[in-house]
């Protein structure tokens, strides 16, 4: 199945020339306009935004020194829990699903607990009853992990608003990209005075990063079309596969630094004249998605993730699990490495990423460890077109029937 084309794993916004020229930057004030949300705050990651998130809550509850995220979630959540010198408390998903369980929350968040971490994966929107509830009654403070669901909606607001503080990444991949950037939200005005006032603290003015990030996003501008990202993506993709590393097949491999700068102007300018483009492109984005997750709903044994009741997707990828692990390995056997978008979300829970075992604490998440095992994802870039969606649809059922 291997072919020139390369489509790009999830729906990322493309660049276009114009976008490079410089241009006044309006960046947070364009989005926060869009989604309807109070000032936005922009950090140079989303990992980053989180550490600005914790900084601030610490201050507020510094006899807190825990943090519970879900067991399968991004690598980069323990990374920062651990470089603030707090501690992760791992709470196991709900059986066949990503939302946090409440049972598991209940008991995971106590009094010396500082923030619980629902997590909007897949664009799709978690459920916020359970975690604001066990965190009202025990003082613990609420982040939602945004990261890949900027433009979400729960009702008739963006994601981010419910808890106590809101982050959404902007790195490459996850929809609108400066290639690597974070933003944060609240509600709570005196809390964005304090996250103001640590970024200021703590981020050092002037960086060679953000050379390098500016670098890297010309890098993407050029290279993020079917024709070339085999190149940036595709090439490494099969090679680390070839070697038995499927954490470096998808960039779990996260490194232990995390860099701290600003966000330099051309860049914000880059994503001021993206983001004009990004209301449409969600829409179109959604419908694609609704028509491909009824499709898939054909195939018998599969579970597709769509949205809950009252609530907006970001759809970058379509998310499905398989009937067992055995079945999700034959499907992505064949799909894997065939330059058609189909990937793994998270290749394992946290517990079982071994460069992490002296961050993440190695308790058995039954539920994370299946999801991670029977969980596949399907890029929903406009570049992936019927005649390929349905060669996928048609190896997806073989291997699950
Ligand atoms: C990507 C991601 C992050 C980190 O965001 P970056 O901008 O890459 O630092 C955090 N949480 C989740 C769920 C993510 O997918």
């Amino acid at each position: 199945m291997r072919r020139l084309r390369e489509i790009p794993p999830t729906a990322g916004l493309p660049l276009q020339a114009a976008d490079l020229l410089p241009r006044r930057d309006a960046l947070t004030a364009t989005l926060a306009a869009q989604l309807g949300t109070p000032p936005l705050q922009l950090e140079c990651s989303g990992t980053a935004a989180l550490l600005v998130a914790l900084h601030a809550l610490k201050a507020r509850a510094p006899d807190r020194r825990v943090v519970v995220a879900p067991a399968y979630t991004c690598p980069l959540v323990a990374i920062a829990v651990h470089r603030m010198g707090l501690t992760l408390r791992l709470c196991d998903t709900r059986p066949g699903h990503w939302d946090l369980d409440p049972q598991a929350l209940a008991q995971a968040c106590r009094e010396d607990t500082l923030a619980i971490l629902p997590t909007h994966l897949a664009g799709l929107v978690a459920d916020m009853d359970a975690p604001l509830e066990i965190a009202r009654a025990t003082g613990a403070f609420v982040i939602e992990d945004a990261a890949q669901a900027l433009g979400a909606r729960d009702g008739e607001q963006s994601v981010g608003l419910h808890g106590d503080i809101g982050f959404f990444s902007l790195a490459a991949g996850k929809g609108l990209s400066i290639y690597e950037g974070g933003l944060l939200v609240t509600r709570d005005d005196a809390l964005r005075e304090e996250l103001r006032a640590v970024s200021a603290a703590i981020v050092p003015p002037a960086s060679g990063w953000e050379l390098r990030r500016s670098v890297e996003l010309l890098g993407l501008a050029a290279l993020y079309r079917p024709s070339l990202l085999g190149l940036a993506y595709g090439v490494p993709l099969r090679r680390a596969l070839r070697r038995g590393d499927p954490v470096a097949a998808v960039g779990d491999d996260f490194a232990p630094q995390i860099p701290f700068h600003r966000v330099g102007r051309w860049r914000r300018g880059v994503g001021t004249r993206a983001a004009a483009r990004l209301p449409d492109f969600l829409i179109t984005n959604r419908a694609r998605a609704l028509q491909r997750v009824a499709r898939l709903r054909a195939l018998p044994g599969i579970s597709v993730f769509d949205e809950a009741a009252g609530t907006i997707g970001s759809w970058p990828f379509l998310l499905l699990l398989m009937p067992t692990a055995a079945k999700a390995d034959a499907a992505l056997a064949e799909l894997w490495t065939a330059g058609l978008g189909v990937s793994r979300l998270f290749v394992h829970a946290l517990p079982d990423y071994a460069y992490l075992a002296d961050r993440v604490p190695q308790d058995a998440m039954p539920h994370a460890r299946d999801f991670a095992q029977r969980a596949l994802t399907i890029s929903n870039s406009a570049w992936l077109d019927e005649a390929d969606f349905e060669r996928i649809c048609a190896v997806i059922g073989r291997a699950s029937a």
